[in-house]
């Protein structure tokens, strides 16, 4: 089977390698093809299909949008679009603006902690100014002493409840499946295992998916146990989506996956780009 990595982070989010170290890499870890999904950006797809070219690697157009479905953050992949259509560009825009007050709102909730210039502190790791997320603080934190891996940044800092969270409204889930699907991609749930959602919120999570026009889910992640996978298999096929698979690789120092390091998919499922083939680059 093809070793497709379909999902990974670049400085032009919250990644730590260049669009073009990272194809390097997953060129080196055997990737046969490839997808660049920088969190609602897509300024670096020019450079990562450039830099796949050069490799001699296949490429689809990526990102991971942010989207607030059911009082909760949900990300949604968009895979095999065209990069230049510009209401995709525009909404993930619109989905990146606030980014700022909301860092600056982390910030003077971890200063209320004992926790000076966070929000400075988080700049130095920013790639991009329009892209400051948790990831920079938690980054931040380690280096300021106050943690020892970001995980510990994120159970004791990031998440609901904790000092530096600060709830914050993204994308509705038909927008960004819309804005995928109407630049010429395909829209799949990211690491659905991840979400914690009740068996209930997650049926209409995939339900109001589907009719919105998504296509996909993550079955293969680095952010799912072999079990996790086995049971999104299953959800794949009730729901008759088609499946991704991805290491969501973020940095040498951090990922447990690195690129293309991931199991195959389980047999019987439609991956993701064999429906894609006329997209790949
Ligand atoms: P944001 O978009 O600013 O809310 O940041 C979300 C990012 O934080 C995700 O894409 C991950 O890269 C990272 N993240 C979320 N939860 C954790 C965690 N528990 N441990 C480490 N990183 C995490
Ligand atoms: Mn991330
Ligand atoms: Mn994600
Ligand atoms: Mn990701």
């Amino acid at each position: 089977m093809l070793n497709a990595d379909l999902h990974c982070h670049s400085t032009v989010s919250d990644g730590t390698l260049t669009p073009e170290a990272l194809a390097a890499r997953a060129k080196a870890n055997g990737v046969e093809l490839w997808a660049l999904t920088d969190h609602d950006e897509i300024g670096g797809q020019q450079r990562a299909l450039e830099a796949a070219r050069a490799e001699g690697m296949k490429y689809l157009t990526g990102t991971e949008i942010s989207v607030t479905f059911a009082g909760q953050t949900v990300h949604i992949v968009g895979l095999g679009f065209d990069h230049r259509n510009a209401a995709l560009a525009d909404g993930l825009r619109r989905t990146r603006g606030g980014r700022s007050e909301r860092a600056q709102e982390m910030s003077d909730g971890l200063a209320k902690v004992g926790i000076q210039g966070a929000y400075e502190g988080a700049l130095k790791y920013v790639g991009n100014p329009e892209l400051i997320s948790r990831t920079h603080f938690a980054r931040f934190l380690v280096e300021a002493g106050v943690c020892k891996d970001t995980p510990e940044v994120f159970r004791k800092y990031l998440t609901e409840g904790k000092p530096g969270f600060v709830p914050h409204r993204w994308a509705r889930l038909q927008d960004a499946v819309q804005w995928i699907a109407d630049a010429g991609g395909m829209a799949i749930i990211a690491h659905p295992a991840r979400y914690g959602f009740t068996p209930n919120e997650e049926y209409a999570l995939f339900t109001e998916f589907k009719a919105h026009g998504g296509r996909g889910v993550e079955v293969v992640t680095g952010s799912h146990s072999s079990q996790e996978a086995v049971r999104y298999a299953e959800t794949a096929l009730e729901f008759g989506l088609a499946a991704s698979r991805g290491s969501d690789f973020h940095s040498p120092d951090e990922s447990h996956t690195d690129l293309g390091a991931l199991p195959f998919l389980p047999g019987q499922l439609t991956p993701v780009w064999e429906l894609l083939a006329d997209r790949i680059q």
